[in-house]
């Protein structure tokens, strides 16, 4: 029955569940499609026809494009630095919007960048419905593919007892405001369907971006070989040690956040598997994460508060762990012993703070190249997401206003707008990742915890205060957040039949 659960979720064939579309009868569309299709008709004067550019030399299989929905082309000439989440999904966006793009990523198969840490990611809610608003084929693919956690119980619970401390509803929130619910898939599988929908005529792979100029009527990128390509903007989607932002801003340090952090992924079946989707063990200055990433497999992640840089004596992650979580609950230690020693990989976190500036003149920068944020709330990837989304939106909505006025587009406002649009929020969600931390390292379950000589006080296992008045904190809370967080971009998204999948409770 178990196995059956995650089969289905993965399986390709039992899809039908995700496919069948309910209309919410909680929101309306109000007259956005009249607008809608008024601005069309106003692109349509104005649209180039031409043969598709082609600079690529990649040697990914030809992409399926629905022609259906790619436009006529529009004479703009939009440059990518990184195919990682952000810049395929932006890249998407705007090859969806009529733009012609350039894609040019360093390195495809690695994966963030660094290809030993490709485990699973959780794309949630806010992020499937802004795919949905770019592309309903590619967003139903993903959910297709994916895992679906969010109509599984999900939340805190205490490390060491394992009893829930909080639980998250996360499917009220999507069926509510009518967006899919949220699913974990592969980061390889995710890049591999956005690749293939972006196109290798796009994606120049094997190409490090070295350097930029903005003549201030078009950009050139400079790559590591020496070949220079000009556009008429350059968007920096090349991860949290970003070579745009360095030239845009100067360079600057990452801020370490405290903890280093293991991950593995475990051929195991808890036996709450049909009830649990993911659960946060929480301790004093370390905590845990597992989700069931389908297939008979678990993703976990242990954190643990040290000095950036530590190294592990050769084959010693395992017991090492086995020593931080010793007399942590079974579903935990479960876990760490049923990965083998090889699949397990050690980061140090890092995060950027958020700036108010993203960009300067004609080029921008979205994803963690401008906010990379601890991974505490799963938001990282699904806000660069967000973002590409917007960023396609407003050249768009700035294409469309200089062929109505017959004056030039101006890039460098559409892309203030974009960032005007993004940053109140992606720093709130920032700031909720590292409060989150903050949260984990100072949870304490009972008097003592954390008391040097007065830790013999544990053994009477009196409820700390701080946790008992963090529980009420975080119960009148949460559903807020989560409202926020899953539902809060959606009034912003065009394109995207307002539905619920509610079908995908059943999975
Ligand atoms: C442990 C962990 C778990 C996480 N879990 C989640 C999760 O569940 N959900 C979620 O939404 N987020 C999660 N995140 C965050 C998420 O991984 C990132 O926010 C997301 O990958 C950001 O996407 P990006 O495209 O901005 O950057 P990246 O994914 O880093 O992509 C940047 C790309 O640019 C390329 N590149 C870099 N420099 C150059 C250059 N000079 N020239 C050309 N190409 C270049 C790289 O090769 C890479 O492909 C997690 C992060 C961590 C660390």
């Amino acid at each position: 029955m178990v196995s059956t659960l995650s089969h289905k979720c993965l399986s390709p064939s039992m899809t039908t569940f995700s496919r069948t579309h309910f209309s919410n009868p909680f929101v309306s569309y109000g007259n956005r499609t009249t607008k809608q299709r008024r601005k069309l008709m106003q692109v349509k004067a104005t649209v180039m026809h031409e043969a598709p550019f082609s600079v690529s030399k990649s040697t990914h299989s030809v992409a399926e494009i629905d022609m259906d929905q790619t436009p006529q082309k529009k004479q703009l000439k939009v440059l990518v630095a990184g195919g990682g989440i952000g810049g395929l999904v932006f890249a998407l966006a705007a090859k969806r919007k009529g733009f012609e793009v350039v894609v040019f990523e360093k390195d495809l198969s690695a994966i963030r960048g660094e290809g030993q840490y490709r485990g699973p990611i959780q794309i949630q809610s806010n992020a499937l419905a802004a795919l949905e608003a770019i592309d309903m084929n590619v967003a139903d693919e993903v959910m297709r593919v994916g895992c679906i956690t969010g109509d599984r119980i999900n939340g805190l619970v205490d490390g060491v007892s394992g009893s829930w401390y909080i639980k998250f509803d996360t499917f009220t929130p999507a069926a509510e405001r009518g967006l899919p619910v949220t699913r974990v898939i592969s980061r390889m599988a995710l890049q591999e369907i956005l690749a293939r929908a972006v196109g290798d005529d796009v994606i120049m792979n094997g190409s490090n971006v070295v350097d930029f100029i903005d003549h201030e009527t078009k950009v050139t990128v400079v790559l590591d070989n020496g070949q220079k390509y000009d556009g008429d903007l350059l968007v920096g989607a090349d991860g949290i040690w970003s070579k745009v932002r360095t030239k845009l801003f100067g360079s600057t340090e990452a801020t370490y956040s405290g903890y280093t952090c293991y991950t593995g992924i475990a051929d195991f079946v808890p036996p709450d598997i049909e009830s649990v989707g993911y659960r946060v063990f929480l301790g004093h200055k370390q905590y845990f994460v597992s989700s069931d990433v389908g297939a008979g497999k678990m993703q976990w992640y242990a954190f643990h508060q040290e000095p950036a840089g530590g190294v592990d004596t050769p084959n010693g992650k395992k017991e090492r762990l086995l020593k931080i979580f010793e007399g942590w609950c079974d579903n935990a230690i479960d876990l760490i012993v049923a990965t083998e020693e090889e699949a397990i990989l050690r980061r140090d976190i890092y995060d950027r703070t958020p700036t108010l500036t993203w960009g300067k003149g004609r080029v921008t920068l979205l994803g963690d190249s401008v906010h990379a944020m601890q991974p505490n709330m799963g938001q990282g990837g699904c806000m660069a997401i967000e973002d590409g989304y917007q960023l396609a939106f407003e050249l768009d909505n700035a294409w469309q206003q200089s062929a109505k006025s017959g004056s030039t587009i101006d890039i460098a406002s559409s892309l203030k707008s974009y960032e005007r649009e993004r940053r109140l929020r992606v720093t709130f969600v920032h700031g909720m990742a590292r409060m989150a931390a903050l949260m984990a390292s100072t949870y304490k379950a009972y008097l003592g915890v954390g008391l040097g000589p007065f830790e013999f006080l544990t053994k009477f296992r009196i409820p700390h205060p701080g946790r008992v008045g963090g529980r009420f904190f975080i119960q009148k809370s949460m559903p807020l957040m989560l409202n926020w967080v899953l539902g809060g971009n959606s009034s912003k998204l065009e394109g995207r039949p307002l539905c619920c999948r509610l079908s995908d409770k059943v999975c």
